[in-house]
């Protein structure tokens, strides 16, 4: 069974240091500055010195956090001092996260020629299994679809892995891929490591936490749920047929500015875009139900403010 080892730094963790200061090689380093990012965020400092010395983590972290930066710098490192193809798998419950992941990687490693894959659904099997072909270093998927391409797709195998990562692990298994991970975690090398990261300790997470990690160093910037601090939060208590109209002056009061608005079915982020579009706003929706192709247009298009 699996033991936790609290790491040591947690509870004094010093925030002036540098990605250097926690062992990040110079190449590295500059692709953070690169990027913008000037100093490590709390759970990248927690993470990465452990990480680099080869250990297995949890790791409990809000959304926003960092904790892409926490697990793609040491994977990072690692492939450059021990250069292989499929080197390093990150498990993520949607297709938008693995996107999102996979431009980190992307540019986090581009000055290293690092080659990612995004694996997820709605989108053709066979553009998928040529791009697996040519054998990325790290793949970022989905776990219905890996399962699938492990499956089906033939050569395609991912016993030589290093690194698995287990991303937003309490929404993975929340979505019922309980069975694909653990029929994933019997193909994989068991000669890894692996890094388990999620928002919560449900018991689902502790039961994969068990199955898949050794001897693991839990690093928590957070010891409960929570939004990002400085996330400014309004309630409006109002009948719910007045909510449009609410909608509309809110928009209105804030025009000049982007806004994301989320909605609880398919068919409603449909009518509320449907709405504000007949009002003149430019609105798009994105939701479960469309295609890849067609979510990913929508999304180039709101951050291009293209008229839809
Ligand atoms: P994540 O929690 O991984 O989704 O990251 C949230 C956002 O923080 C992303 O847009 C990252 O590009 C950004 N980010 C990650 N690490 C740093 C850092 N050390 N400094 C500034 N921004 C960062």
């Amino acid at each position: 069974m699996a033991t936790h080892v609290e790491n040591p730094e947690s509870s004094e963790i010093e925030i002036d240091k540098t990605f250097r200061d926690l062992g990040v090689v110079d190449v590295l380093c500059e692709a953070c500055e690169q990027l913008g990012w000037k100093q490590p965020t709390k759970i990248q400092i927690e993470t990465i010195p452990v990480a680099l010395q080869g250990r297995d983590i949890i790791g409990l972290a809000e959304t926003g956090s960092g904790k892409t930066g926490a697990f793609a710098l040491p994977i990072l490192q690692g492939l450059l001092e021990n250069p292989q193809r499929l080197y390093a798998l990150v498990l993520t419950p949607t297709r938008e996260l693995a996107f999102q992941i996979s431009e980190q990687f992307e540019a986090l490693g581009s000055s290293i020629g690092v080659k990612s894959a995004v694996i997820v659904g709605g989108i053709d099997m066979m553009s998928q299994a040529l791009t697996l072909a040519k054998k990325p270093h790290v793949i970022i998927a989905t776990p219905g679809r890996l399962i699938d391409h492990l499956e089906n797709t033939k050569g395609f195998n991912l016993k030589a892995l290093k690194y698995l990562v287990m991303d937003e692990a309490d929404r993975i298994l929340n979505m019922d891929f309980e069975t694909e991970m653990d029929k994933i975690l019997k193909v994989i090398s068991r000669d890894r490591r692996t890094f388990l990261f999620s928002a919560t300790m449900t018991k689902k997470v502790q039961k994969l936490e068990r199955a898949a990690l050794k001897d693991p160093v839990k690093c928590a910037v957070s010891s409960k749920y929570q939004t990002v601090e400085k996330l400014q939060q309004f309630y409006i208590f109002i009948p719910s047929k007045f909510k449009d109209c609410y909608l509309v002056y809110v928009l209105n009061e804030l025009a000049g500015n982007s806004f994301m608005i989320f909605c609880s079915t398919c068919n409603n982020t449909q009518r509320v875009a449907l709405l504000l579009r007949n009002l003149g706003f430019t609105a798009i929706s994105l939701h479960g139900q469309m295609s890849q192709s067609r979510s990913t247009l929508s999304l180039v298009s709101a951050s291009g403010h293209r008229k839809w």
